[in-house]
């Protein structure tokens, strides 16, 4: 359920690279559970976002707070100790091991053991969490193949299922549906959905697939050219004028 004070609480982040203001002073908050999308044109910044909350970007002002807890100045793998996990835009995976133990590895990523260590020292509880996400995203089928064997929006879902595998408290997500069939995209939403309602995980999304922002978001943060220009409801960004410009615009 939604608690007044934000889960994640994003204050006025700005990030220069050089000449270029990818992110203008942006300031958004998310409530614990929901489901909050950050869409807008390519290029307005939504993935350095991400690389801000996931702190692999540094913003030059700006603060951003977890829970109550300032994390601006934490490395990226102590936000995953704090329950952060994410996917990428692009793939980061293990291409030439399975989607079984790909996942597995996720489940011990503040971990400094060699990959083929963990995956002989798995407990059985290790296991079956491991085959019970693989199930979640749908992907039992594929439990052996090798990565990068999978197509790339079942390459998203083996992502997601590794980031699930931190139990995570907050999943940013970047682009998830990229690549999915019609099909797959009506799975991923009943199972970001459930992640968010029956898990309480707080879940960000970037994502150009409407038909999933507009069914899933509780609130959408809209950005263009780096600076917030509409925050709502589905429904209220629906009609946003603005909103419409900034796309039909692009
Ligand atoms: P989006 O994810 O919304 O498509 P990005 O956050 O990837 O947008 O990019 C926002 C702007 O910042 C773009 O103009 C992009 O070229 C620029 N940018 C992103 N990352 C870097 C970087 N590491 N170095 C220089 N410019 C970057
Ligand atoms: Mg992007």
């Amino acid at each position: 359920m939604a608690t007044t004070t934000p889960f994640l609480d994003v204050r006025g982040i700005t990030v220069r690279f050089g000449g270029l203001t990818a992110v203008n002073n942006l300031s958004f908050q998310v409530a614990q559970g929901t489901v909050h999308a950050l869409i807008g044109p390519n290029g307005a910044g939504k993935s350095t976002t991400f690389n801000c909350i996931s702190r692999y970007y540094q913003p030059t002002e700006g603060a951003i707070v977890l829970d109550g807890v300032d994390v601006s100045r934490a490395r990226p793998h102590q936000m995953a100790g704090m329950g952060v996990a994410r996917t990428f835009q692009n793939l980061e995976l293990f291409g030439e091991l399975s989607v079984y133990e790909n996942v597995l590895l996720g489940c011990h990523s503040h971990s400094a053991r060699g990959p083929r260590a963990l995956l002989r020292r798995a407990t059985g509880e290790t296991r079956d969490l491991v085959d019970s996400l693989i199930e979640r995203v749908g992907l039992s089928h594929d439990r052996d193949t090798v990565a990068r064997e999978l197509d790339f929006g079942h390459q998203k879902l083996l992502e997601l299922a590794r980031a699930l595998a931190l139990k995570p408290r907050l999943l940013l997500l970047d682009e998830p549906a990229a690549g999915l069939r019609n099909r797959d995209i009506e799975s991923l939403d009943h199972l970001l959905s459930d992640l968010a309602r029956r898990d309480g995980i707080t879940v960000l999304l970037v994502e150009h697939v409407m038909q999933l922002v507009m069914s899933i978001s509780d609130r959408i943060t809209v950005m263009s050219f780096g600076e917030k220009i509409a925050e709502g409801t589905p429904a209220e960004i629906g009609r946003n004028e603005r909103v419409i410009e900034a796309y039909l615009g692009k």
